[in-house]
């Protein structure tokens, strides 16, 4: 007789609010006196609460990870853009300078060739090799980068 009444009780739980207003007064009153039902219900009511939060706090995970993503992400384009904008910068810098020094360092290398008694071919090509190795250097560097860049954006040219 006892055992029904638990059975009864449990039942009860289990269809929650779908009782009618007598059965959960007399539920209420039966976890009121009986420990093991009431432990029963409160395992229930948490299996209830943890179901029924366990899918947002999935949403709420995957959205702040999207958003990490997607500023990561944003935060990345920024970079390279400002990087590109650097090697702008330096391109215009060293073309400036070139240009400038150039007519200086031409007449350099020609004083210097007469002061050593070389001939004209000589300092020529000793000038012109002083003038390309920095560009050299310069165009191997901005070739790695672009590389870097092209990587970081997967593969498109467009730099
Ligand atoms: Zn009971």
């Amino acid at each position: 007789m006892m055992r029904d009444t638990h059975d009864e009780a449990r039942e009860l739980i289990a269809v929650g609010h779908a009782a009618s207003d007598a059965q959960q007064i007399w539920l209420r009153n039966h976890l009121e006196e009986c420990a093991s039902c009431r432990d029963y219900a409160e395992g229930a009511a948490q299996m209830v609460r943890a179901l029924r939060s366990l899918p947002v706090v999935a949403d709420a995970r995957l959205v702040r990870a999207t958003q990490m993503r997607v500023r990561f992400h944003a935060a990345r384009l920024r970079e390279t853009r400002e990087r590109m904008w650097l090697v702008g910068l330096a391109c215009l810098g060293v073309g400036l300078t070139a240009t400038l020094t150039l007519p200086f360092l031409w007449r350099l290398f020609a004083w210097m060739g007469d002061q050593i008694g070389v001939s004209t071919l000589v300092w020529q090509t000793a000038f012109l090799l002083f003038f390309i190795a920095p560009a050299l250097v310069l165009g191997v560097v901005l070739l790695a980068r672009g590389a870097h860049v092209k990587s970081h954006k997967q593969g498109s040219w467009q730099w």
